[in-house]
């Protein structure tokens, strides 16, 4: 079968299944312009995600964090926009055979393109809180902040911000994880789109569908790890294959 052929396989299962889990990585918001970890591209060449993607580095040297947030991080969530691979998922929700989203990014663009149950297993960095009086901010209120202070300071007591991101060396939240792990063990399908799939829980997820019977799909435009054992591998780009996928189940729904 060539490539193309499998989109419609994975056309037929999501036909078949009722409580279909999508599982989102990076990949799906590299058509929108925001540069993936893995691969190519300049997102991270100048400032080192050892550093400011670090717990114990912001910790160290806050403005390094904030230096790469407001010269690289903050123009790219300003200009980026949904691409269609989000649209058509936020599509494929208002037929009813969704379960849950669930994503690794943390960009926010499946609650612009219009996605309601999102779980969100690395937060999400257009929110911020301060670390010492929980004071809330959005991209908005910190970018005004970040023009007149580097590191920004909290409006109301002056302590340190911080992004609303998981950083590495961070444990999950455990609301969320046990939230994302009761949606997989439910489901009837389990589509992994955009991830490389080596990041946990990214990795054990679909071994947890698997193993209580779901079928599992994989639409990456390079090889995972996991290859070997899903039911359905496309190697196409997440936008075209959901797009087709959307279009066709909502035609015959
Ligand atoms: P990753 O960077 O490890 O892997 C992305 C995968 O997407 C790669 O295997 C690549 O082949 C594939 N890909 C690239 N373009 C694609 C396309 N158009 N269609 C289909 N596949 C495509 O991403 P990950 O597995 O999500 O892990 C990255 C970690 O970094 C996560 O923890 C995430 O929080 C964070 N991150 C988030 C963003 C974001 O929010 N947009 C961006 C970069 C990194
Ligand atoms: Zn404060």
């Amino acid at each position: 079968m060539n490539k193309y052929g499998k989109i419609e396989e994975l056309i037929d299962l999501v036909d078949i299944s009722n409580d279909i889990v999508i599982f989102t990585g990076a990949g799906v918001s590299a058509e929108s312009g925001i540069p993936t970890y893995r691969g190519k591209g300049g997102y991270w060449n100048k400032y080192d995600p050892n550093k400011y993607a670090n717990i114990d580095y912001f910790y160290k040297d806050p403005s390094y964090y904030w230096s790469f947030f407001k010269e690289v991080r903050s123009p790219v969530l300003q200009s980026a926009r949904p691409n269609i691979a989000h649209k058509s998922i936020a599509d494929l929700e208002n037929t009813e055979k969704i379960r849950s989203l669930i994503t690794q990014n943390i960009d926010g663009l499946h609650q612009v393109a219009g996605s309601k149950n999102i779980i969100e297993l690395h937060g999400n960095t257009r929110i911020f809180e301060c670390l010492k009086c929980k004071k809330k901010f959005t991209l908005d209120n910190v970018n005004t902040l970040l023009e007149s202070k580097l590191p920004p300071e909290c409006s109301e007591c002056g302590s340190l911000i911080r992004p609303g991101v998981i950083f590495f060396g961070e444990v999950l939240d455990s609301e969320v994880l046990s939230m994302a792990e009761k949606n997989t063990l439910e489901a009837d399908l389990f589509i992994a789109v955009g991830s490389s799939l080596v990041v946990q829980p990214a990795a054990s997820l679909p071994l947890i569908a698997k193993n209580n019977g779901a079928k599992f799909a994989i639409i990456n435009i390079d090889p995972t790890p996991l290859d070997s054992m899903a039911d359905c591998v496309i190697n196409i780009s997440a936008s075209e294959v959901l797009s087709k996928i959307a279009q066709e189940i909502i035609k015959s729904g």
